[in-house]
C-alpha cells in the first residue's frame, strides 16, 4: 500500500501504480475490498505510508503512548525536500515490508487507521499554483496488480467511498499541515533553506506533539509569546487544539505571518489600551465638571 500527495502531471509515472489522470469527487469507481477477498491483507504487506499530524495523534491515543514513543516505534523520518521540511512513515516489522499493525484479521488499529490507508486505492492529491491563495484537492487512482477490489461489482463515487471510510476528520485535520507544504513548496527556491532550527521545530510541532506541549509551557516560549491562561490550560490536555497551534505558530515562524500575539507587542498593546482607558475617564470627568459649571 502506498500513499499519493502528489501531482501526477509533475511525476514521471510511466512504472507507477498511480493512473496519470486526476478526478473530482463526483467520479464513479469500481471497488470493494472485504475479508472474503482473496488478497485480504496483501495491500498491508508492503507499505509505503506518509503519516499525517492527525493520523499520529489518532494512532498515539489509541495505542495509549506518547508522541515520542509512537515515533521511535512505528514511524521513520523523511525528507519531503532537501534540507527543508521532513515527514515521517510508517516504520514496517523489523527486516521486513508489512505493516506493524497486520493481524490474520486484518488492521489491529482499524477504526483509528492512517489517512492512506483509508483512501486507498483513491490518492489524495493537494495542489496550489504559485498564483493562487487557495489549494485544490483532487484525486488519482491506484491500480496495483495484487489488489483484487477493483474487479468487485461495486460502483460508487470518490465522495461516497470517502464518506464510507469516514475520511472527514482525517481531511478536515490534516489541512492545516497541508497547506504548510503546500505554502512552503509554492514558494519556490526563492525562499531558501530551512534553517536546522526551524526544521527542527517544524519536525516537533507537527508530529511530537507531546514534546511541543513541553515546549510551549517552558519560561522560554512565554517570555516570547503571549497566551492567554484560559488557552494554556486548553492546550495543556487537548491534542487537537495543540496541532492547531502549532500551526499557527509554524506559520509565524516559517512565513512571518502574526499569528500568535508576541510579548512585547501584547505588553504594548495593553498598555495602549490602559491609555486609551484613562484619557477616556479624563475626558468624560472634564465633560461631567463642565456641565456642572454651566448650571
Ligand atoms: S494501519 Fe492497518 S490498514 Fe494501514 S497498512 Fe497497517 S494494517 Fe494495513
Ligand atoms: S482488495 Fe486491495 S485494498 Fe483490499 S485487501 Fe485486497 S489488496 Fe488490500
Amino acid at each position: 500500500m502506498s500513499d499519493v500527495k502528489i501531482d501526477p502531471a509533475e511525476s514521471p509515472l510511466v512504472e507507477s501504480p498511480v493512473i496519470p489522470q486526476t478526478f473530482d469527487g463526483d467520479y464513479k469507481i469500481k471497488f470493494r475490498c472485504h475479508k472474503d477477498i482473496a488478497c485480504f491483507n496483501a495491500c498491508c504487506k508492503n507499505i509505503d505510508i506518509t503519516l499525517s499530524p492527525y493520523d499520529i495523534i489518532r494512532l498515539k491515543q489509541r495505542l495509549d503512548i506518547d508522541s515520542g514513543e509512537f515515533l521511535s516505534k512505528y514511524t521513520v523520518p523523511f525528507e519531503m525536500e532537501k534540507e527543508g521540511m521532513a515527514g515521517v512513515k510508517m516504520l514496517p516489522v523489523d527486516g521486513g515490508t508489512a505493516c506493524q499493525f497486520m493481524t490474520e484479521e486484518g488492521c489491529s488499529v482499524y477504526e483509528d487507521r492512517p489517512t492512506a490507508c483509508r483512501y486507498y486505492p483513491v490518492g489524495l492529491l493537494s495542489m496550489r499554483k504559485q498564483t493562487e491563495y487557495i489549494d485544490r484537492t483532487s484525486y488519482a487512482m491506484i491500480r496495483e496488480d495484487h489488489c483484487q477490489g477493483h474487479l468487485e461489482d461495486n460502483e460508487m463515487t470518490i465522495d461516497e467511498y470517502r464518506a464510507d471510510q469516514k475520511t472527514e476528520d482525517f481531511d478536515k485535520y490534516s489541512r492545516g499541515w497541508r497547506q504548510l507544504i503546500l505554502k512552503r513548496k509554492s514558494a519556490g527556491p526563492g525562499i531558501g533553506t530551512l534553517s536546522l532550527k526551524s526544521r527542527q521545530l517544524f519536525f516537533m510541532a507537527n508530529y511530537d506533539l507531546d514534546r511541543f506541549r513541553l515546549f510551549i509551557i517552558s519560561d522560554g516560549f512565554n517570555s516570547t509569546f503571549s497566551v492567554s491562561d484560559e488557552e494554556m490550560e486548553t492546550l495543556k490536555t487537548d491534542d487537537i487544539a495543540l496541532m492547531e497551534f502549532g500551526d499557527k505558530f509554524l506559520r509565524q515562524v516559517l512565513f512571518n505571518e502574526q499569528t500568535i500575539d508576541l510579548k512585547a507587542d501584547a505588553d504594548k498593546a495593553r498598555e495602549q489600551r490602559r491609555t486609551d482607558l484613562k484619557a477616556a475617564q479624563e475626558a468624560a470627568a472634564a465633560a461631567e465638571a463642565a456641565e456642572k459649571d454651566g448650571d
